[in-house]
């Protein structure tokens, strides 16, 4: 190992709330280390004090901690560097590489309107490229304080190798010369990004795609600075299902919305992992062992990866499933707490919650759904239309020929005597009480959807549930004749 293991680091800058992108970034540099034996460095690059944003330094950190990505060495924190990018400034001062300039924020403003006008690209102009460091001693005498800016060569390319990209070249005509250092002595990203590489021994870059057309200004910053570059591995764009820039709009992007949602961090970093990654062309469910296992750059997308949401509620649905119903109870209590209608009195009883976990756990897709799904199971009253309520019986009824009017008694009969058998029935569960459900339709010449149906309304307030006679039978006797008695008042 030695001279040759792997050193990779996530670099966000805390300009924002992690989002899937920032993180599927810290997941595959996290892979790649852990898949090597190597080295996983966190560091927060908050050298852009403007943009800085209250409490996404807290939310990068938790949402690493939550997927269980841990690093090995940082958090690093870039203001905390200052010196370092300074010092290096100066050196590029020194060796010619780079210059001061003077020019105010309104003359550059105005050049960028002329530009803008004359739809040039934009970019300085190079006006204090050729100042004599005795001109800078002048100015700086007159206490102006500039920034320092790269002297990027005038004519020829810079070429490079991406692992993902494949030869990529860029015209130095194309490049401005950027600013290193800002006149309050902070670094730009484009120094402290280089500085810290270096310094941190980083061997391979991987990152957002969107810094592609930054690498050749860090390369020759790299030639400047007379040190050896890292690799560098641009991952694949995610795109949003109308191939749009994934963003806001299409539900949640930050993972701490991901996380109160109810998704969970196996599957997110089961479903990150194939946006531009993939082991094969078919097997989707990954641990994140297995992940460290497959996990190479050799198999990275060279084009956008769809973020396609029913995917990721499939996956975690499925993840959902692989637990106990004991875990899956201990997991959705604190969503129910959140979720369940204020007037349902807490806490929660983790005995019935067991009762019924198990249907429930069947449908969710999320743990955000469970609510949604068993809150009938909590209420103290069901609500619904009547509508829903007859529709069996009242077909029932034109299959008898008779109007469809006649529903109503039809339904107030059924209910009357469904109320009869609750009380009546010797053993509250599924099986005797489907018997005798059974025996009671037919009794009353009804057809099992409709009566059942009916029932299902009544005691749910809905029409699709979990299997009718286990809900009567975790519901129990009280709740059940409170509920049918509900139904036949409201018929009445
Ligand atoms: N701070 C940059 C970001 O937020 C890092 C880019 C890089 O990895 O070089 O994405």
């Amino acid at each position: 190992m030695g001279a040759d293991m792997v050193r990779v680091r996530f670099a966000p800058s805390p300009t924002g709330f992690p989002h899937i992108g920032n993180l599927r970034t810290a997941l595959f540099n996290w892979l790649f280390a852990r898949h090597h034996g190597g080295v996983f460095i966190l560091r927060i690059e908050d050298t852009d004090v403007a943009r800085k944003v209250e409490g996404a330094e807290e939310a990068i950190l938790s949402s690493l901690r939550w997927m269980g990505l841990d690093w090995d060495e940082g958090p690093y924190f870039q203001s905390e560097r200052l010196p370092l990018y300074q010092e290096a400034a100066r050196g590029l001062l020194e060796s010619g590489h780079a210059y001061h300039c003077f020019c105010s924020t309104e003359r550059l403003n105005e050049m960028r309107r002329e530009q803008i006008r004359r739809k040039m690209p934009p970019g300085y102009d190079r006006l204090c490229r050729s100042l004599s460091p005795a001109h800078w001693e002048e100015r700086l005498a007159q206490g102006i304080t500039p920034v320092v800016r790269f002297r990027i060569p005038l004519e020829g390319q810079t070429r490079f190798n991406d692992l993902v990209k494949g030869q990529v070249t860029f015209n130095h005509s194309t490049l401005d010369d950027f600013v290193l250092l800002k006149a309050d002595g902070f670094p730009t990203y484009h120094l402290a990004n280089i500085v810290d590489d270096h310094d941190m021994r980083i061997t391979h870059v991987l990152r957002a795609d969107e810094w592609l057309a930054s690498t050749p200004r860090h390369l020759l910053l790299y030639q400047a600075f007379g040190y050896e570059p890292p690799q560098f591995v641009h991952l694949p764009m995610i795109l949003a299902d109308d191939r749009s820039k994934l963003s806001k709009r299409h539900g949640a992007v930050s993972v701490t919305e991901f996380e109160e949602q109810g998704f969970l961090p196996q599957a997110m970093t089961n479903f990150m992992a194939l946006l531009g990654w993939s082991m094969d062309d078919h097997t989707e469910m990954f641990t994140l062992k297995e992940l460290v296992r497959y996990f190479s750059v050799e198999r990275l997308a060279r084009t956008g990866a769809i973020f396609n949401r029913e995917k990721l509620e499939w996956m975690n649905g499925v993840y959902l499933r692989k637990f106990t119903v004991e875990e899956f109870v201990g997991m959705a209590l604190p969503y129910l707490g959140r979720d369940l209608p204020p007037s349902v009195s807490r806490p929660l009883d983790r005995d019935y919650l067991l009762q019924m976990a198990p249907f429930i756990q069947e449908r969710a897709r999320t743990l955000g759904e469970v609510a949604g799904l068993a809150d009938f199971f909590f209420l103290a009253e069901v609500d619904y239309e009547t509508g829903p309520l007859l529709k069996g019986m009242e077909k029932d009824a034109r299959k008898q020929g008779k109007a469809a009017a006649e529903a109503t008694p039809m339904a107030v009969q059924a209910l009357d005597k469904a109320m009869e058998a609750i009380q009546q029935a010797a053993e509250f569960e599924p099986e005797p009480l489907e018997h005798g459900f059974r025996a009671l339709g037919e009794e009353l010449g009804l057809s099992a959807g409709a009566f059942f149906g009916l029932l299902r309304v009544a005691l749910t307030g809905r029409t699709a549930s979990p299997p009718l006679f286990n809900t009567i039978s975790i519901l129990g006797r009280g709740r059940c004749l409170t509920r049918l008695k509900a139904a036949r008042k409201k018929l009445s």
